[in-house]
């Protein structure tokens, strides 16, 4: 599961073994070192996950994932010193979706990074809305829409968009998209996987993110800039 990964930590040394074993893992990771960053990066990434110390030099982390929550459902992975442990409630009632105290064992990071990411974004009908542009997915619902007007697709088309949407900026082969919608991949087949995101351009014509076709590789979802 590729995913975009903000690791918000001012420790370096603490940062580059996330980082390290994050990247190892296949993950795309941004790093910031402050919550003055965190937002750039966030904005800029558009992160399927965050993973956040709360001890921030220039800011409480706990106050940057409620700034984070008003306007994104993205999954936080807090990090805590052990004299923040007792923030820890306070932080799950914010919001978080998982916590680990340091020092910790980086592997079991991953592991952790990976289950937030099947319970929530990595998994189809999490139930979190996704947002990308003026284009809003609501999986448990089944509902799309674009600028507040309901869009109207079938089961397939509404899967292939999620599985864009999941992944924004990033390059889908019609392999792997053949895999995640349709649910299995042979050659010859990427025909079905055209076909649909022909539709799908015609149904979202007003949408402001667009899937665009990256030649002899696939297609990506690139959001307004
Ligand atoms: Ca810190």
């Amino acid at each position: 599961m590729t995913a975009r990964i903000v690791v918000v930590e001012d420790d370096p040394s603490v940062a580059e073994l996330v980082t390290l074993y994050l990247r190892n893992a296949e993950f795309i990771v941004a790093h910031a070192r402050t919550a003055a960053e965190a937002r750039v990066k966030f904005d800029q990434e558009k992160p399927a996950l965050v993973i956040l110390d709360l001890g921030l030099p220039d800011a409480n982390g706990l106050d940057l994932l409620r700034e984070i929550r008003k306007h994104a459902d993205t999954p936080v992975l807090a990090l805590t010193a052990r004299a923040e442990d007792v923030q820890k409630i306070e932080a799950l009632e914010s919001g978080m979706d998982d916590y680990m105290t340091k020092p910790f064992n980086p592997k079991e990071l991953v592991a952790r990074v990976r289950a937030i990411l099947r319970r929530t974004a990595g998994m189809p009908g999490s139930g979190r809305a996704i947002v990308v542009g003026n284009v809003r997915i609501d999986p448990a619902r089944h509902e799309v829409h674009v600028s507040e007007r309901p869009v109207s697709l079938r089961a397939k088309e509404f899967e292939l968009l999620e599985a864009f949407c999941r992944q924004p900026g990033i390059v889908l082969t019609r392999d792997r998209l053949l895999e995640d919608v349709w649910g299995f991949a042979y050659p010859g087949e990427t025909r079905t996987v055209d076909v649909h995101v022909k539709q799908l351009r015609d149904k979202l014509a007003d949408a402001d993110a667009k899937i665009e076709t990256v030649w002899g590789v696939g297609y990506k979802l690139v959001g307004p800039t």
